[in-house]
């Protein structure tokens, strides 16, 4: 199959959070079965370069509608990692991609418009005819609303678009402008409720939802955030949508990249280890606790590693931290925010705790530091509100570090209890507890703490039960082929 994915993240050179994972990691697996895999991204000044090869302008003279005119791209073509990708860059004043960050600036919802029309323009002009186009979260949901409305009768009646919603928390929702701006035009007709007409606001439209309604299939990242999504309010306001549409929804769990996140050859481990050789992780322990001028004492360490965002659990990482240092455990923190009230409250909490030796906080985006942060520590801590997959958990368990999570979405479906999990003590892999509170997240820690400390041999047990676990994506793979194939059909 020939599939074209069209995502604002790719790791490791545009990474914000588990997309850009998600993306590198299914392209890979999906070439490796035979397929073709293309990424279109935007050409961000902030991308990796460095870890780009071979980027050339492959296609100079692109124009994008958009408004009443167009706008001039250049579309550069590069691999990342053996991944083919094409990066388009408009020439114009408004600088969609020119802002030093990915994320976070006030006309986000008119530069992923404009990418997603772009892109589209890309394939229709360079002749690239794709089985599937595979679309991400909000920032690309105008893809197939384009795709059926405009493109179809331009020659792309045969394209089907599959389209993953990672995060229901970030919509799109916006006015009549995006519609002129895109081309789509005809406000009457899309702010219609069936179409992308929001459901909360009879004055917007809501681009995921155009995403979910325009799609031939439709997933979401985990079955259990699929149920979430569908019978609680997790579906943030789509709930609705997606039982209009539920004969094309969903869940299929991420996987993690094993050749990139691999204790046993990650080029940013000092130390390699497997399941049947531990002193490599013990060896890393002492490498990070060097590092981040920890103390060197028997205890554990539990750590931190994400975004800082409220659907995290915020309040429960702090307590986590605090409620480590009680029980003698160290705590490490690896985490950013684009809000920056968020990340003067973690400055002011690192401040407060700079010669604490127990405890490292550390504020920003470091994918070396995380491997060896997954590596040396015993624990994570993934408190989520809501997580639909959730990448750290998985992460951990590869790494040997027992997972202490909480029982939604992703996290319900790859973490099961040491204690009270309804399954062979052998598939048991971590620590679950249900209530968003400070009783909650220490019934767990406490349990952990307690094994690490009064049995430690248990404790490697348990950390060997995890490193058991395949989280590749061998199965989604299989999975997202299956559902191309539906698709196609
Ligand atoms: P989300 O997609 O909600 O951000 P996931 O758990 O699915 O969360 O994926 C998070 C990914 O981003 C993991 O690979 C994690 O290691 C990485 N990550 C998050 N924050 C940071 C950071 N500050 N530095 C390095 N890696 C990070």
């Amino acid at each position: 199959m020939y599939i074209v994915h069209i995502s604002s993240e790719l790791a490791p050179v545009a990474k914000v959070g588990g997309l850009a994972d998600v993306v590198f990691g299914l392209s890979r697996e999906l070439e490796v079965r035979g397929n073709d895999v293309e990424i279109i991204l935007p050409k961000y000044d902030c991308l990796w370069y460095g870890e780009i090869w071979g980027l050339d302008n492959s296609f100079g003279d692109l124009w994008v509608p958009w408004f009443d005119g167009s706008i001039h791209c250049s579309v550069y073509s590069g691999m990342v990692h053996g991944r083919k990708c094409f990066f388009i860059e408009p020439h114009s004043s408004d600088n969609f991609f020119n802002r030093n960050k990915f994320y976070g600036e006030h006309d986000d919802i008119m530069r992923f418009a404009f990418f997603s029309r772009a892109a589209i323009e890309f394939l229709l002009k360079s002749g690239k005819r794709p089985n599937i186009i595979h679309c991400h979260d909000w920032q690309t949901g105008l893809v197939p609303v384009l795709l059926w409305e405009i493109y179809h009768n331009l020659g792309m009646q045969d394209q089907r678009v599959v389209y993953t919603i990672h995060n229901f928390q970030h919509q799109g929702i916006h006015g009549e402008p995006v519609l002129n701006a895109t081309g789509l035009g005809r406000p009457d007709y899309y702010f219609d409720r069936n179409r992308l007409g929001d459901d909360n606001n009879p004055d917007a439209i809501n681009l995921m939802k155009g995403g979910i309604v325009y799609s031939s299939f439709v997933t979401t990242v985990s079955p259990k955030h699929a149920w979430e999504a569908r019978y609680s309010d997790q579906g943030q306001g789509l709930g609705h949508t997606l039982a209009v549409h539920d004969g094309k929804f969903g869940g299929v769990l991420n996987g993690v990249d094993y050749d990139i996140w691999n204790p046993e050859i990650s080029r940013f481990l000092p130390h390699h280890y497997d399941v049947w050789n531990l002193g490599g992780k013990y060896a890393n322990k002492d490498a990070l606790r060097g590092r981040l001028m920890l103390r060197h004492e028997y205890s554990p360490i539990i750590s931190y590693v994400g975004r800082l965002d409220h659907q995290k659990g915020l309040h429960l990482v702090r307590h986590a931290l605090f409620y480590a240092l009680q029980r003698g455990a160290q705590f490490v923190l690896l985490g950013s925010s684009p809000d920056p009230a968020v990340n003067d409250e973690f400055y002011h909490l690192k401040n407060h705790l700079n010669e604490n030796p127990d405890v490292h906080i550390e504020l920003g985006f470091n994918e070396q530091l995380a491997h060896l942060i997954y590596a040396g520590s015993d624990m994570v801590v993934v408190p989520s509100i809501f997580e639909p997959c959730g990448l750290t958990q998985m992460i951990g368990l590869r790494y040997g570090s027992v997972p202490i999570v909480r029982a939604v979405g992703g996290l319900a479906d790859t973490v099961f209890d040491r204690d009270y999990a309804d399954m062979p003590y052998e598939n048991r892999n971590g620590y679950v507890f249900h209530n968003a509170d400070f009783d909650g997240i220490e019934s767990a820690m406490d349990r952990a703490i307690g094994l690490w400390y009064d049995f430690p041999r248990e404790f490697r047990r348990l950390l060997s039960n995890g490193m058991a676990y395949d989280y590749s994506w061998n199965y989604p793979a299989e999975h997202y082929l299956a559902i191309y194939h539906h698709a196609c059909a």
